[in-house]
């Protein structure tokens, strides 16, 4: 059964996910608040890549463990950094601005479609690029009625030409070579009359502020659109105080901004996020292998965290999608609901070459070549970046785990594997009474020193089920009559609803395992 991304929001927002930001004021575009589970759920996420990256690294291809450390750098940089990344002068998106709705839109996604019989004068559809076909078709249809362009009965062929980017040179926004195009005769996503949308201009995503007291130009400062920069910046404070050769790796994780011209889907693309970056430092000759190496596991990760292979989709981006940095980048993408039948970018996975560290040195005239210590010889280092979205993977974990079970009072049930549940187990006494609470709230007490769990005592037993399975709990442990004489607890399952006994002091184990596994 496909997935409904409202369901999925409303889910995550009843049970305590994720919920709009500045909700009580009517929330605030882009931006987006986690609550209790949807904190645990992101936190096991970014610790699992943590681990993976800095505590136990990957075994390299020479069967040794490779080598990655740890950064934590500010939000705010010198803003001489932005300039020598390029972000100043190009992190741009052309985009385009509908006069009638007083919307914009990023120019690469929105989708132009043209009909089959050409019209007189040739008016073009424009629409956003996840709008289902039934809808775009419908919309053509309306409008050629309205103009007494088509007849009444509806059948109308068209053709989608590509983005409206496509129309325009990507770096200099002039009309490009393809004919018959005329933005004044193109029909705005959420216009009633074609002529609404201005031609593509480009727009600076970074967000800025002003350090100190004043706020001229002289302060301006920007949040950093993306992670990374603050590991170039350090490679050489790293390199200096720690033991680390190339090939290394150096990783960060935290937020970035980007004001983007349509946040959408959710967190999918928001205006505040978190990035996971890693940015791994090697020779240029080994770059190949390198990179087929990151390829492998990032995929792995992935896998490993309950996203099938079926789900996920390797995009080798087209050379001329590249940035402009870049001279090959995988993007590793993943079936989102609102992409389905297609796929979106999780993660990409670059090749930047020595451009990031070549940049910083010249803008800032110190040296920030390597010295190989055995070679005895200086060179700059090319990297390879596997850079993931936090919240992107969330939301990946989010939609995966979302099961409709029309077999459950709940009818719903969130699929996270055991480690990533941000409740590992549930404690339920079967009653209120008796001796059940007590046995429960020393298990609880024994439990909770290693794992998140949750001692639920209200309710009757099916409704606190159902709970557990809405917020994706893989096990409850209830305890019983049974419970005082054979000091066991029944084990229910979430998938499967199974109950099987086990005994009490098994309990930790058991749970250590599943995690675990
Ligand atoms: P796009 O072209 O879709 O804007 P991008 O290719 O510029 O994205 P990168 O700069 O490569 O994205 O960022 C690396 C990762 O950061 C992405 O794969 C994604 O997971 C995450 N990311 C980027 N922008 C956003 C956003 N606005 N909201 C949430 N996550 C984002």
């Amino acid at each position: 059964m496909s997935k409904d991304m409202k369901d999925i929001v409303s889910l995550c927002k009843r049970r305590g996910f994720i919920f709009p930001a500045s909700d009580i004021y009517g929330g605030l575009n882009g931006f987006w608040d986690y609550g209790p589970l949807g904190t645990e759920l992101k936190n096991n996420l970014r610790d699992r890549w943590w681990k993976d990256m800095v505590i136990t690294p990957p075994i390299g291809p020479d069967g040794n463990p490779i080598e990655i450390v740890g950064v934590d750098s500010s939000i705010i940089q010198n803003p001489k950094c932005w300039e020598a990344s390029g972000h100043v002068g190009g992190f741009n998106d052309p985009m385009v601005d509908c006069k009638a709705s007083k919307k914009r839109y990023r120019a690469d996604h929105v989708v132009v479609y043209q009909t089959l019989e050409v019209l007189e004068p040739n008016i073009c559809f424009a629409f956003d690029k996840d709008t289902e076909e039934e809808e775009v078709h419908k919309r053509i249809v309306k409008f050629l009625k309205k103009k007494g362009l088509a007849s009444t009965t509806g059948h109308v062929k068209f053709t989608k030409t590509g983005t409206l980017l496509d129309y325009y040179d990507p770096k200099t926004l002039a009309l490009s070579e393809k004919s018959n195009f005329d933005i004044s005769l193109v029909l705005g996503p959420d216009a009633s009359d074609v002529g609404t949308l201005t031609a593509p201009k480009t727009f600076n995503m970074m967000f800025h502020t002003f350090v100190g007291a004043t706020a001229g130009d002289e302060n301006k400062a920007y949040l950093r659109p993306e992670t990374c920069a603050g590991i170039f910046l350090n490679f050489k404070n790293v390199v200096d105080s720690s033991r680390v050769k190339v090939p290394f790796g150096i990783a960060q994780v935290g937020k970035a901004f980007r004001n983007e011209v349509t946040p959408r889907n959710f967190i999918f693309r928001s205006r505040e996020f978190e990035q996971m970056e890693l940015e791994w430092f090697c020779a240029e000759e080994d770059v190949p292998m390198w990179f087929d190496f990151w390829v492998e596991q990032r995929t792995n990760f992935w896998l490993s965290l309950g996203l099938p292979k079926e789900s996920l989709h390797f995009l080798k981006v087209p050379k001329d999608d590249l940035a402009h940095y870049s001279s090959r980048t995988i993007d590793v993408e993943y079936k989102f609901p609102f992409a389905d039948p297609d796929f979106d970018e999780l993660e990409g996975i670059a090749h930047r070459g020595c451009f990031d560290l070549t940049q910083h040195q010249e803008f800032s005239g110190q040296k920030l070549e390597y010295l190989d210590p055995v070679a005895q010889k200086k060179f700059m280092p090319h990297v390879i970046e596997p850079s993931t979205g936090l919240t992107r993977g969330v939301l990946a974990l989010l939609c995966e785990a979302y099961t409709v079970d029309e077999n459950r009072p709940s009818g719903v049930y969130m699929n996270f594997t055991p480690a990533m549940a941000p409740k590992k187990a549930a404690i339920l006494p079967l009653t209120a009474k008796e001796d059940h609470v007590p046995t429960a709230q020393k298990l609880y007490m024994d439990l909770r020193e290693e794992f998140v769990v949750d001692l639920d005592i209200k309710q009757n037993i099916g409704k606190r089920y159902a709970r557990q399975d809405e917020i994706g709990t893989p096990y409850c442990f209830t305890i019983d009559n049974e419970t005082a004489t054979d000091h066991s607890v029944t084990v229910r399952e979430r998938n499967t609803m199974s109950q099987e006994r086990i005994a009490l002091d098994k309990v930790k184990d058991f749970l250590r395992e599943k995690i675990k596994g």
